[in-house]
């Protein structure tokens, strides 16, 4: 099979452009696992090693933070520049399966896989992350939010590749809990939580939560946010189980999931608001 290694994104797009079949491999932590099973069989393998900064991490001056596609998951749960709402990221990378694979995976390879159990998808909403794209004579910036556009599918055109993920700065005094429920340790989640809050005094004014593996997209609910903003936890979580579509697999039972929903949230919840000195 032919490997091509082109040094530009805009090189790596045109490559994608003139074969449907040829596939970019970044980690090829899933890539080679549905090789190997004959799910997919590329003509031609788009290798993005060669792309010059593509796994590079960078703090901006308004605090932003842009992780390049190609950088690995370890390399991202050891940055120590996150503030603390974007630590979400930090963290949701840490519990990303075990050693081997986040020395192999890319952020990039994990957002365009689209799984709305994955790690990074449901910690990229509650960090309110963009992702930057880029084609052969095009680029353009999309909200995480509408890039998860279905089950295990995303806004990406099929000549388009993934540049960046930015991370803006978000709220001062932030606290992040990412609560990830998996059959086994390493294993993907059954489902998983994500939550950044911040407090002025007393009283919280900022929370984003984000919920993963309850649907055939990571979601947020802004309406359950606001509740949880007035100090209504319950009707927080009501909302937010009220938007959930879980679906049944090898991991667990739609029932199942319906009925720990509630309890993670509650338990994310109450650590963040622990955490950031509220009770
Ligand atoms: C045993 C095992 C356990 C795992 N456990 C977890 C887990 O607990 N949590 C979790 O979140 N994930 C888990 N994963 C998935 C893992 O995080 C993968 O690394 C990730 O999904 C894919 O990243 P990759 O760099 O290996 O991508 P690849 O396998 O190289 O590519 C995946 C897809 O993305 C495309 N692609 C890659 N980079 C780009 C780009 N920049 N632009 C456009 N397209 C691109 C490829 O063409 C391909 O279609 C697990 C995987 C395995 C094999």
């Amino acid at each position: 099979m032919k490997i091509h290694k082109p040094t530009t994104l805009q090189e790596a797009a045109g490559l994608l452009a003139a074969d449907d079949g040829a596939q970019c491999i970044a980690g090829g932590a899933t890539l080679v696992a549905m090789m190997n099973s004959g799910v997919v069989e590329p003509s031609a393998l788009i290798s993005l090693e060669y792309i010059t900064g593509l796994n590079e991490i960078t703090k901006s001056s308004d605090g932003s933070v842009i992780i390049g596609a190609s950088a690995k998951h370890k390399t991202v749960a050891a940055y120590v520049d996150f503030s603390e709402a974007q630590n979400i990221v930090g963290i949701a990378a840490d519990k990303i399966a075990h050693p081997p694979i986040r020395n192999m995976g890319t952020i990039g390879g994990s957002v365009v896989v689209g799984d709305p159990a994955a790690d990074y998808p449901t910690a990229l909403l509650a960090a309110e992350a963009t992702i930057n794209i880029v084609g052969q004579d095009s680029s353009r910036s999309i909200s995480a939010e509408d890039f998860f556009d279905g089950f295990l599918s995303t806004a990406l055109e099929e000549d388009e590749l993934v540049q960046s993920i930015q991370i803006p700065a978000g709220p001062e005094n932030a606290v992040a809990v990412y609560d990830k429920i998996a059959k086994i340790a390493g294993d993907i989640a059954i489902l998983s939580v994500a939550v950044v809050i911040a407090s002025s005094g007393d009283s919280c004014d900022y929370v984003r939560i984000a919920v993963g593996g309850c649907g055939p997209t990571p979601y947020r609910v802004p309406e359950a946010e606001a509740k949880y903003i007035d100090g209504d936890l319950d009707a927080a979580i009501e909302l937010l189980v009220a938007a959930s579509d879980p679906m049944s697999d090898v991991r667990g039972s739609a029932e199942y999931r319906r009925k720990v929903l509630p309890r993670v949230l509650r338990r994310a919840l109450t650590t963040a608001q622990q955490m950031g000195g509220r009770e």
